[in-house]
């Protein structure tokens, strides 16, 4: 496409425009808004008014969209939008266009035309990037149903391709991927549709964590409250909470010298509030009482931006204090507790203390096997007696705690401490261990004093949270428990279920 601009009867020399949408050029919209400046509906009384201001067209480019509350002016608006593309010399396409019908039909479904053409009547459409659905309660049921589907999609060709060219996905790359491929379409109309049908978000939910299982290497029973502490992330229906308060902050933030439609939504969303009426708002402050930790907001509160910046600063504190919760109370979380980290202060200062989210050192590991391996040690999902032994099998019963025995001593239990750092009773364990021992030592240096002055569960706890040996104790775990992978479980008889019982 070449451009000459004529100014002051002078014309410029022809030059190419070589950015913006492929599918059109950058003068294109420019032209279009010129174009289509003088089409303007009228206004009927039956048209829906927010604020008090009718509404009844949306034009999104060449994406016109027309609403009302009756058939016969629908029509009217529908004739009249063919009649102004005559003058303008605009085709219509009556196949593409199609009629959605809210609420209860009526008993004799009315016929829409454009010129001639019938339009047909759908019970779901996508205009402007969003499925509507007139079918179910939620108008936004189809449109959560789609995009978790895409979602899924687009995660498992993720970890496909990547198998196919890489082998394994590294954590960090893994987790750029979600937020890059995946997470866009689970919090796709977050901002505007609450989630206040719970069942509607279940696939999203489901997404979001076998992703995020899957790049860590955990089972599909592994606790969900880790999955975000040792990644950082968020959980997705956090996520769609703030994205639809960080919206409804930029809503209160509009300037008022500008005259916008959606101003008059949100307060006409205000109102029906107060009436007592279903409404955006009245969504928001239903989805913050539904937290575990339940947020009560008052209508004030959510009328500034403040207040609204200190909902979500709220939102993200009862996240964290829920997670933390989990982390300190759960058995499995046991070498997860009492973790601290580096906190960056700014200018140069930093502390320690307590930071319930964020990704964690030990996931940075290169070796994707020695990386699996120290993942599922931390997180309480290896292959230990004491892990698997917690539940009850096809014939046996959960075992207590002291009957879940070393498969080479049966003289202790099979932990994580007693497995890494005790147990002598296979040959390989040894060697293994003072190799390991000597390589940090080498590496780190001033563990002689500790080893002997530590109990092993302390000393376990030292090198979990030593990042410079943090490759080589990954090594290490993946050695010792492919020693304890190799051989079969030990299960005590009295574990076993009597016939009768089978
Ligand atoms: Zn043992």
């Amino acid at each position: 496409m070449s451009y000459v601009v004529k100014s002051d009867g002078a014309y410029s020399a022809a030059f190419q425009c070589l950015i913006g949408l492929l599918t059109g050029d950058t003068a294109s919209p420019g032209f279009w808004n010129i174009y289509f400046a003088d089409f303007q509906l009228p206004h009927h009384e039956s048209d829906i008014r927010l604020n008090g201001r009718p509404v009844c067209q949306l034009d999104q480019a060449d994406d016109e969209c027309m609403f009302t509350t009756d058939a016969t002016t629908l029509q009217y608006k529908m004739d009249n939008f063919y009649g102004w593309s005559r003058r303008k010399f605009m085709f219509i396409s009556p196949p593409k266009s199609k009629i959605m019908i809210f609420g209860p039909l009526p008993a004799v479904l009315p016929i829409f035309r454009i010129g001639a053409e019938v339009i047909e009547v759908v019970p779901r459409f996508k205009y402007v990037g969003i499925w509507f659905t007139s079918t179910h309660h939620n108008i936004f049921a189809a449109h959560y149903a789609e995009k978790a589907s895409k979602a899924r999609k687009v995660a498992n060709a993720t970890f496909a391709r990547v198998k196919t060219h890489l082998g394994s996905l590294p954590v960090r790359e893994g987790l750029r991927l979600y937020m890059a491929r995946v997470d866009c379409y689970l919090i796709s109309g977050g901002e505007i549709s609450l989630d206040v049908v719970s069942r509607l978000l279940e696939e999203h939910m489901e997404v979001q964590q076998s992703f995020l299982r899957r790049l860590l290497g955990l089972n599909s029973s592994s606790l969900l409250s880790i999955l975000y502490t040792e990644t950082g992330h968020t959980p997705i229906k956090i996520r769609r909470l703030l994205c639809a308060l960080s919206r409804l902050r930029y809503l209160l933030t509009l300037p008022l010298s500008e005259d916008r439609i959606v101003r008059d939504a949100l307060l006409d969303s205000f109102s029906l509030y107060r009436n007592g009426k279903a409404s955006c708002i009245g969504d928001i402050c239903f989805v913050l009482r539904r937290l575990p930790t339940p947020i009560y907001v008052t209508e004030d509160e959510l009328s500034n931006d403040d207040s609204v910046k200190a909902i979500m600063e709220r939102v993200e504190k009862v996240l964290d204090a829920d997670l933390q919760y989990d982390i300190d109370t759960f058995d499995r979380t046991h070498l997860l507790k009492n973790r601290v980290e580096h906190i960056d202060e700014g200018e140069g200062r930093s502390r320690m203390g307590l930071v319930t989210r964020r990704r964690r050192h030990y996931l940075d590991v290169v070796i994707p096997a020695h990386r699996k391996a120290i993942t599922r040690l931390m997180l309480s999902d290896h292959n230990l007696s004491v892990e698997r032994l917690r539940y009850p099998g096809r014939y046996r019963t959960a075992a207590p705690r002291h009957l879940r025995l070393c498969r080479f001593c049966r003289s202790a239990v099979e932990d994580e401490v007693h497995a890494l750092l005790v147990c002598t009773a296979h040959d390989s364990l040894q060697p293994l261990r003072e190799r390991f021992l000597r390589d940090i030592m080498d590496q780190a240096g001033g563990f002689d004093r500790k080893w002997s002055a530590d109990k092993p569960y302390d000393f376990l706890r030292l090198l979990l949270s030593m990042r410079k040996i943090t490759q080589r104790l990954a090594k290490f775990v993946a050695d010792m428990l492919a020693v304890y992978d190799s051989h079969p479980r030990y299960i005590p008889a009295v574990l076993y279920l009597p016939a009768a019982a089978l």
